[in-house]
């Protein structure tokens, strides 16, 4: 897949850990603390590959990162974590944001 059909920059704050971050309002997550919010991404299958491949241009091919997507041990909570927060860009669960933006509508 040539590089150029992706995006090319990766927004600066994909998958930040705002509890990591301290970010006011959100609790950090005390030792043995299995109430973290965030805690799927510590096995997030995209961590460990191109982050371009998830935030492709517009028009761009999805193929790659949904393929990655389709492994990824955590794909039902970054789906639900996607959902809940409205997440309007990139690949979340492998699901486009059009996609997710069908699943909401037709869950509503
Ligand atoms: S489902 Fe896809 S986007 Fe979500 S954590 Fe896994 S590889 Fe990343």
């Amino acid at each position: 897949m040539a590089a150029a059909q992706y995006r090319s920059g990766v927004p600066d704050n994909w998958f930040v850990d705002p509890v990591q971050l301290g970010v006011p309002g959100v609790r950090r997550q005390a030792p043995g603390d299995d109430d973290n919010a965030l805690a799927w991404q510590t096995d997030a299958l995209c961590a460990q590959t191109d982050p371009e491949a998830f935030f492709p241009e517009k028009g761009g091919s999805t193929r790659d990162a949904k393929r990655i997507c389709s492994s990824c041990d955590v794909r039902g909570e970054c789906l639900d974590y996607a959902l809940e927060n409205d997440e309007r860009f990139g690949i979340w669960g492998g699901l486009s944001e059009r996609e997710r933006r069908k699943l909401k509508r037709h869950a509503s």
